[in-house]
């Protein structure tokens, strides 16, 4: 497929077994995506799946939430994936709720946790 949709991929230190876990089980189903990730996710992805061709972008408390908001905005990321810890305080609070912000302006179809994200991946194929 020469310009396949893009899902973003993003786990929040205790739920990154979780995304491994969910991004292997799927593998076949993402084959058919282009996969971008926050840096230390997409290394759990990639180690996980290595059939994918996984784009690390920086680590989320070094900006990439932002890139990935950015992505959205440009109608670059068409899913947004993201399993979120809501029971841990994070130093980049301010830019997990920016990313979820844009991903609802921009009505991209959007996961926050796994028993969603099994739904999304089913039922959104590129
Ligand atoms: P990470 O970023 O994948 O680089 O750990 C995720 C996050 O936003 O905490």
């Amino acid at each position: 497929m020469a310009n396949p949709k893009c899902v973003a991929l993003i786990a929040h230190d205790l739920k990154k077994d979780d995304m491994a876990a969910f991004a292997k089980a799927n593998e076949a189903v993402l084959a058919g995506w282009k996969v971008v990730a926050t840096g230390t996710t997409g290394g759990r992805v990639q180690e996980a799946c290595p059939s994918l061709d996984v784009i690390r972008l920086k680590s989320g408390p070094l900006g990439g939430d932002q890139q990935i908001g950015a992505m959205i905005a440009t109608g670059d990321v068409h899913m947004l994936i993201f399993f979120i810890d809501p029971l841990s305080a994070m130093p980049h609070d301010v830019d997990v709720k920016a990313l979820t912000r844009l991903a609802t302006v921009y009505d991209i179809p959007m996961a926050l946790n796994r028993a969603t994200a099994e739904q999304l991946i089913d039922f959104n194929h590129p």
